[in-house]
């Protein structure tokens, strides 16, 4: 009975990816410059995009429409968002898995992946590696097999909470784990995640169909395509979509991507919390198919479009993408990233400084250390982030809230960004990276308008420096 029921799909559940339809609407978009600037107009004036006029979006491809689009992503992130990126780690957890999907080294039939599963002792380990550098936020990762259910997956949650060191802790617990049903999600839930991430892959069916084998848990496209409404349904508020980029044409995926969150925001009154856009990376026992790699060019076109297509859902680039690349489309609208990432199973505390293929899911783009990143944000005017206020007051939905509330950033985010940043630099910073931030604070303070909320961020800023108090938040 019970695994009759953790099989059940989300209430009314339909596959909404049409790819015919799809793929009719892209091949017949032929927008002139009038057509997108209305277009750009509507998501600057706050509102999200139809299918059809992303696909118009995407279909604009001179250098023009292309320039146009990307000095929008810029001026969306810019005024609605502004300067601050959030900053988390990725804890892999365990690489055994019963799927064999055809681009990832956990797949079951690659021999020479070394299998670990890291048992309670060494997770503390790695986590407390993980806080001595001055991380808040982690997403635990996690094949997919029966030993990662969803009590041990809770389990883990809780270890991660319980570690402290120094005045280290960690705050927020994203997951990246395979679909479950709804009694697994609320187990998950009752152990305090922040998102849940469950990445499509890719929306095309067919494709679908020859990257995941049907014999395996993951070929069922319609289980893993209803896993995001389900744990909706379960309550959990934050849940991250993605999509693989490597495997299919990237401009039908957006459009994927772009159906999925409209979807969930039609059921649910409210879209995805995050969209990752992974681009396949090299991978030990794996053969990249290179016909759908995508140029570094389309890679910032997508992720434009997507901030101008879904403006109030936070977008995650990962180091999977080299350090110049991740550079440059911070402008764009990028919310959040990963830094001093480490994704060998045990990797925080046991690998040296080059990574070892056999033990990893696929290779690393920028291996830069957090305070080398931090530097680095600091030096483009970005205010590094920690808080996770908003999920720990219950106020869910912030990027929807942060978009449509006005003043929400001048009275939460921007003073929780420069409180957790302050936190960074007195208890983990190197003196370059304090004093860099130290004058981005104090030229953040100055702009701040006279009032009770410039006054309290003074006044925490100087607890901070001066006692052990921590995460005093807004
Ligand atoms: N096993 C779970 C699942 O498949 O949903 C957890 C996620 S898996 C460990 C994390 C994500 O890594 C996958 O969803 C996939 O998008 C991505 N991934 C797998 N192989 C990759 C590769 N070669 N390059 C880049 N990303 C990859
Ligand atoms: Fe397993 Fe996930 Fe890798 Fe597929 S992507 S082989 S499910 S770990």
């Amino acid at each position: 009975m019970r695994a009759l029921e953790e099989s059940r799909l989300s209430e009314g559940a339909v596959d909404f990816i049409d790819d015919a339809e799809m793929a009719v609407t892209l091949e017949q978009c032929r927008p002139d410059s009038v057509r997108v600037r209305d277009i750009i107009d509507k998501s600057l004036s706050k509102q999200h995009l139809t299918v059809a006029e992303t696909a118009d979006l995407l279909a604009a491809d001179s250098p023009e429409a292309v320039e146009m689009i990307f000095a929008a992503a810029r001026q969306l992130k810019r005024d609605v968002y502004g300067n601050r990126i959030v900053l988390f780690a990725p804890l892999y957890v365990g690489n055994d898995c019963v799927n064999d999907c055809a681009y990832c080294a956990f797949k079951r039939s690659n021999h020479q992946a070394v299998r670990r599963t890291l048992a309670g002792d060494e997770i503390r380990r790695q986590v407390e590696a993980l806080e001595s550098k001055g991380h808040k936020r982690l997403i635990l990762v996690f094949g997919e097999h029966p030993r990662y259910d969803a009590a041990f997956i809770a389990d883990t949650v809780k270890t991660v909470y319980s570690v402290r060191v120094g005045r280290g802790s960690i705050r927020r617990v994203n997951i990246n784990a395979a679909p479950m049903g709804p009694e697994g999600y609320r187990i998950v839930r009752s152990a305090g995640i922040g998102t849940y991430q469950v990445f499509q892959e890719t929306y095309h069916h067919e494709t679908y169909a020859r990257y995941h084998p049907a014999a395996t848990r993951k070929g069922d496209y319609l289980w893993r395509l209803d896993a995001l409404h389900r744990a909706m349904e379960a309550g959990i508020d934050d849940v991250g979509i993605g999509v693989l980029f490597g495997l299919h044409d990237w401009r039908f995926e957006v459009l994927g991507l772009v159906t999925h969150a409209l979807d969930l925001q039609d059921r649910f009154g409210v879209g995805p919390h995050t969209i990752s856009f992974p681009r396949l990376r090299p991978a030990c026992g794996v053969v990249r198919d290179p016909k759908h790699v995508v140029s570094d060019h389309d890679f910032k076109r997508l992720i434009a479009i997507l901030r101008l297509a879904v403006p109030y859902t936070g977008l995650i680039c990962t180091a999977r993408e080299p350090a110049e690349l991740r550079r440059e489309v911070m402008a764009f609208g990028v919310s959040q990233i990963d830094a001093g990432s480490r994704i060998e199973i045990g990797g925080y505390t046991e690998a040296g400084d080059a990574q070892c293929m056999e033990r990893e899911q696929f290779e690393l783009g920028d291996v830069r250390s957090l305070d080398e990143v931090m530097r680095e944000l600091l030096a483009d005017g970005y205010i590094p982030s920690f808080c996770t206020a908003c999920y720990r007051l219950g106020r869910t939905g912030e990027h929807f809230m942060e978009f449509a509330i006005p003043g929400f950033i001048r009275e939460f985010c921007t003073p929780n960004a420069v409180c957790t940043l302050m936190e960074f630099l007195v208890d983990y910073a190197s003196p370059e990276t304090r004093r860099a931030g130290e004058k981005l604070i104090a030229e953040q303070v100055a702009r701040m308008p006279a009032g009770a909320i410039r006054n309290r961020v003074i006044e925490n800023l100087e607890k901070i420096r001066t006692t052990d108090q921590r995460d005093l938040h807004f």
